[in-house]
């Protein structure tokens, strides 16, 4: 798929064209919810390559099929299971699913997010309700599913999808969003005090603008004007959220609990006084 000068899909980075399948997750069985397509399928495919052995969550049953295809006829595992992150009974499903089709579980990338526009005054308390409960109860659900699998491997890997929006930004058209993902911040903080007993470790990643079907949907216009509002000058892929998460998925990030790492190309660093660079011009 290609958006502007974008391609969603750089094949070559996912998959480590002419390099042969790593082992930096061998042998370790991910739960990966949010896969079928964007970040989450970024993240699937880098993961099979890898070596890990992957479960993929979301609603839609095709994108999922072709995803499991693709990476299991490149030589990787995987299989799906259909869920809603919003449905506590999906993921205790997904869970126990995982566990009987791989048999245990090492770590949890919890992805699955939406983000519709609704300026406060506009916006409906069901419009709230359904990015809460997608993007906040949801990544509760999937945690909780996931604990007593964790702690009968004694120690395993929570990964989550946050963003700078919330934790470190304000967007205009998005206060449900940026309060699940504040929120989400402060849930990883706090259930990595709880849960570092069983070592297990809990970080997210928080990824600036980058293109996906999801953020295609906003429009060439806005992809644009984020284009001229991030120092690095383009958009974040897929491939770099996916390597990032990589590594704290990975056993050389086994000291990091509670932490977020921005992903970003400096999009948060300027000075407000530097906002004359970004012009037209300027980009
Ligand atoms: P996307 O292209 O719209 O993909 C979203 C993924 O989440 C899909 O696989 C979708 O699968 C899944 N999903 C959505 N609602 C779900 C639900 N209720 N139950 C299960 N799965 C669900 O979005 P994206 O841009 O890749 O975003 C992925 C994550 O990154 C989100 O958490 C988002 O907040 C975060 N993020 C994205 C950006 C960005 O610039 N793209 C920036 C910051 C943070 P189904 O449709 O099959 O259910």
């Amino acid at each position: 798929m290609q958006i502007g000068e974008y391609k969603l899909y750089n094949e070559k980075l996912l998959w480590c064209k002419g390099r042969k399948m790593s082992t930096r997750l061998k042998n370790k069985v991910v739960l990966l919810i949010g896969a079928s397509k964007g970040i989450g399928r970024g993240i699937a495919t880098l993961f099979a390559t890898e070596g890990a052995q992957l479960m993929l969550v979301g609603r839609n049953e095709s994108l999922l099929e072709s995803l499991i295809k693709e990476i299991n006829n490149k030589g990787g595992q995987s299989d799906y299971c259909l869920g809603d992150v919003a449905n506590e009974q999906d993921m205790e499903n997904a869970a126990k699913l995982t566990v009987s089709r791989f048999g245990k579980l090492d770590i949890l990338c919890q992805n699955a997010g939406i983000y519709p526009e609704a300026w406060i005054e506009q916006m409906t308390a069901e419009q709230w309700h359904q990015v809460l409960n997608t993007n906040l109860t949801g990544t509760f659900y999937a945690v909780k599913a996931c604990i007593p699998y964790l702690k009968k491997q004694n120690g395993g890997r929570i990964v989550l999808t946050s963003s700078i929006s919330g934790p470190q930004v304000g967007l205009p058209g998005y206060s449900h969003y940026t309060a699940s993902k504040g929120g989400m911040n402060g849930f990883i903080r706090t259930i990595a005090i709880e849960l570092a007993k069983y070592n297990i470790t809990v970080n997210g990643i928080e990824p600036g603008n980058i293109i996906t079907e999801g953020m295609a949907d906003l429009g060439e216009e806005h992809i644009k004007r984020m284009e001229r509002a991030i120092p690095l000058r383009r958009l974040g892929s897929i491939e770099d959220i996916a390597h990032a998460m990589l590594f704290l998925a990975s056993d050389e990030a086994s000291y990091i609990t509670g932490q977020t790492i921005v992903v970003d190309g400096g999009q948060i660093l300027p000075e407000s006084h530097f906002l004359p660079f970004y012009t037209e011009q300027d980009a």
